[in-house]
């Protein structure tokens, strides 16, 4: 796997950062075509670069963490989960309005949970078999600016089942894109971890990203969790038969610090 990922950010250099997944079949003819000449073809899709280079997800490598963390994050949350999506390509739980984070003097309003099959984050390259994601946002003021956005990473293994999944599993809608409404209270983040743990910024990885989904913006602040939570293999494959593979292959890390 990480030869793959060498040849592909050795290949991305020289290509504009293309494709990885096309490389086998492109490298022959990469020298001599333009991407664009490949999309003309119909013959391979080599995107062109559309975005900058702080993306989404990464591979997280542990021994950064001896840094010094000085990031204050502070939590104002009412455990209020208010509905539950079937996306499709992924369950979401929507929060109720009045949640937020504090970070860096920013106030970020909490918006939803959903949940990627396999994890999308790696640490120090091993990938887990489901991440859940806590998007919480800062609206533009005016049109043409870009949201914020801070995202709680949450990675889980196999193991015990898990008060929080089992309080809403049995509630996602069969149906894609049908939605259903939540009896407030009755699905609490507070079952996932307790409140404590997240006041503490040490139990974070955090590092500077984008959306791992389109437009794929790069104004996230990640900070992933690291404590490995535990959920049944039967919850994590329910909630993964219905949104089947929804994680974004990691993205290169350039010049980006993790602290
Ligand atoms: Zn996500």
């Amino acid at each position: 796997m990480s030869q793959n990922i060498s040849v592909c950010l050795l290949l991305s250099l020289s290509l504009s950062l293309s494709a990885c997944a096309h490389h086998k079949q492109t490298a022959n003819n990469i020298a001599h075509k333009p991407s664009s000449i490949h999309k003309k073809s119909g013959l391979y899709i080599l995107p062109d670069l559309d975005h900058g280079l702080i993306q989404s997800p990464i591979n997280i490598r542990s021994f950064n963490e001896e840094t010094i963390n000085t990031h204050e994050i502070t939590f104002h949350y009412q455990d209020k989960i208010k509905a539950i999506e079937n996306l499709g390509n992924t369950v979401q739980l929507n929060f109720a309005e009045g949640s937020t984070v504090s970070y860096e003097g920013l106030n970020y309003d909490f918006k939803q949970v959903h949940f990627h099959t396999p994890s999308e984050h790696l640490i120090d390259g091993m990938t887990f078999p489901m991440e859940m994601h806590i998007v919480s946002s800062i609206a533009a003021k005016n049109k043409n600016d870009t949201p914020r956005y801070l995202v709680l990473g949450i990675l889980f293994k196999m193991g015990q089942a898990n008060k929080f999944i089992d309080e809403f599993l049995n509630q996602i809608p069969k149906t894609e894109h049908g939605i259903v409404p939540l009896k407030m209270g009755a699905v609490k983040l507070n079952d996932l971890f307790s409140s404590t743990k997240l006041h503490d910024v040490k139990n974070f990885y955090h590092y500077q990203g984008s959306l791992t989904t389109p437009p794929y913006t790069e104004t996230v602040q990640w900070f992933i969790f690291k404590h490995i939570i535990e959920a049944s293999p039967e919850q994590i494959e329910t909630i993964s038969t219905i949104e089947g593979n929804n994680a974004r292959h990691i993205q290169g890390i350039f010049t980006r610090g993790i602290d």
